[in-house]
């Protein structure tokens, strides 16, 4: 049977069971897509990266033997949409049956089911063989539950998968090392260099011009960093397990203005796009951690097994189980936009400015940077959960709606009014300066809450706990901060929200 099958832009898993066996009579199909590079504005960034890992993962299987078609986003006969490349290949090649891989995207998700309903061939969905979990398995696990907390899906996921455990003991006796992983850095230890693969991407960009999608951020023409093969991949992850893993749980929350990566792996490109598997990137970290305990603790693997076993399988389940209504959520009606400055990095606030212009120029922040600056500052601004979300799912390398949508909108924004998170993820300016040297060379003082000088963090803090007071009154969690913000004089508190204003209304002068 003459069969058609689809692999999208993030399926590029050279492992799946689907390239096992040459079969002439298969052809498998890759396409640029300006459905693709338009339904948000993209960081440059990430354009480069998807299509070059595309094109490499087509230049891989078709020199392994399998037929293949590859649509490049200027040729002229790409006609730029699913549902056209599709019909077109089944009447060019008398294709019998369609097959694709489960999308991670609910978007896509929906797109295929009604291109299939359309055609008169069969069709058939297949998995794409990437998550430890199927879509379904997080909802099984909490039927019934009130709480989805994360760290007894963390729990379960170690225990069915045997991942970190002797026997039916954690490893080390101790689920959970969170509490080992909040050291500030001060450059006790060396930063290893970032991996980069000094790619030169110029003739990329220029297609990418010519077909004139719109992008934004900055590139190095000569110095692509991120990794768009399999190989490069790999790679990356042999260069974190040797150089970087030592100290990944010990600076996994800290931030520092002279460097950008710190001990972070910078593989999510890898795994989103399927490059790299969950299972192998988790097992490589553990034989590495094992032929090196002498070195390395069981809290900075521990602490890396819980942001892919835990998180990444995590934030994947909440989608699926709270697609679409999901999308619309916004719990706690925030309403303002994005100031300019998150597109051009122009601010005084240092931290900020050292998060965003970070974003802008390599596509990529860790974790904290993305929840406990970004994320705190346009909760505590209140800004619509969509206009941090599209920002989120453009400007990030490795920002694919699946992943982007639960930690933005729910983890960061609070805006499903506390599926993910028990309390928001809101900080004044001390945790920053906890956390980080961004303080110290600010024109802001952490200090101060209202002043001319006043760190815009500390005034906001107050004002929006004062704001959404009554929403937070029955959150027991919320219960110790909302004592203190009723312990403030209400002169002061005056003062404090007066100044809030001042900088919701102008952010960008701040
Ligand atoms: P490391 O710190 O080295 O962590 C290792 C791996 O753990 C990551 O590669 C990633 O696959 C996984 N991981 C860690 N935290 C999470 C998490 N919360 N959710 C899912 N996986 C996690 N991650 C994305 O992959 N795409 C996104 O679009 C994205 N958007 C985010 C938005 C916000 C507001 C926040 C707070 C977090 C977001 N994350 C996202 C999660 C996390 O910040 C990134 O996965 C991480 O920074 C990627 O860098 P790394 O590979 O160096 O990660
Ligand atoms: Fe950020 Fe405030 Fe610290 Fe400045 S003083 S770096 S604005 S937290």
């Amino acid at each position: 049977m003459k069969k058609l099958r689809l692999i999208l832009g993030d399926q590029l898993n050279l492992q799946h069971s689907w390239l096992e066996e040459i079969d002439e009579n298969t052809i498998y199909v890759l396409a640029e897509m300006r459905q693709e590079s338009d339904y948000v504005k993209h960081h440059i960034q990430k354009v480069v990266g998807f299509f070059l890992s595309m094109r490499n993962f087509y230049t891989a299987i078709t020199e392994s033997g399998h037929q293949a078609t590859y649509f490049h986003i200027n040729d002229v006969e790409n006609p730029q949409n699913l549902e056209k490349i599709i019909s077109l290949l089944i009447e060019k090649h008398k294709i019998e049956k369609f097959e694709y891989q489960l999308p991670d995207e609910y978007r896509l998700d929906i797109q295929l089911k009604l291109i299939c309903d359309t055609l008169n061939i069969k069709s058939e969905a297949l998995d794409s063989e990437h998550f430890y979990t199927t879509r379904t398995e997080l909802s099984e696990f909490y039927e019934g539950k009130k709480l989805l907390l994360m760290e007894n899906f963390y729990r379960n996921m170690r225990k069915k998968q045997h991942v970190l455990m002797d026997g039916s003991t954690p490893t080390g006796n101790q689920w959970n090392y969170d509490s080992d992983n909040r050291k500030k850095y001060k450059g006790e230890v060396p930063v290893p260099t970032e991996k980069n693969f000094h790619k030169d991407v110029k003739a990329v960009v220029s297609e990418i011009e010519k077909a004139g999608i719109v992008t934004f951020g900055n590139i190095d023409l000569e110095n692509y960093s991120w990794p768009t093969s399999r190989k490069q991949c790999l790679e990356v992850l042999n260069y974190f397990c040797s150089n970087l893993l030592e100290h990944f749980g010990d600076y996994e929350d800290a931030m520092h203005t002279d460097e950008k990566f710190l001990f972070h792996s910078r593989l999510s490109f890898a795994m989103n796009t399927k490059m790299l598997s969950p299972k192998e990137v988790i097992e490589t970290v553990i034989n590495y951690y094992y032929k090196n305990e002498s070195t390395i603790s069981i809290s900075q693997v521990e602490g890396f097994v819980r942001q892919i076993l835990g998180w990444r399988e995590y934030v994947r389940g909440i989608y699926w189980k709270e697609m679409p209504n999901y999308a619309q959520m916004n719990r706690l009606n925030n309403t303002n936009k994005l100031p300019d400055f998150f597109w051009t990095g122009k601010t005084k606030m240092n931290c900020m400015s050292h998060a965003i212009n970070q974003s802008l120029d390599d596509a990529y922040a860790h974790h904290i940077q993305r929840l406990m600056v970004i994320g705190n500052f346009t909760l505590l601004t209140q800004i619509h959960p969509d206009e941090v979300d599209s920002w989120y799912l453009g400007v990030y390398i490795d920002a694919i709606e699946w992943v982007e949508m639960p930690n933005t909108r729910g983890m960061s924004q609070y805006a499903d009014g506390g599926i993910i998170a028990t309390k928001p993820y809101v900080s004044s300016g001390s945790y920053i300066n906890k956390m980080s040297n961004n303080c110290s060379k600010c024109h802001y003082n952490v200090k101060e809450k209202f002043g001319d000088n006043a760190c815009p963090f500390n005034t906001l803090y107050w004002n929006f706990l004062d704001e959404k007071k009554s929403y937070f009154k029955g959150n027991q969690r919320m219960g110790m901060m909302l004592n203190l913000l009723n312990k403030i004089d209400p002169e002061e508190l005056y003062k404090i929200k007066i100044k809030a204003n001042s900088i919701i209304e102008n952010m960008d002068s701040f």
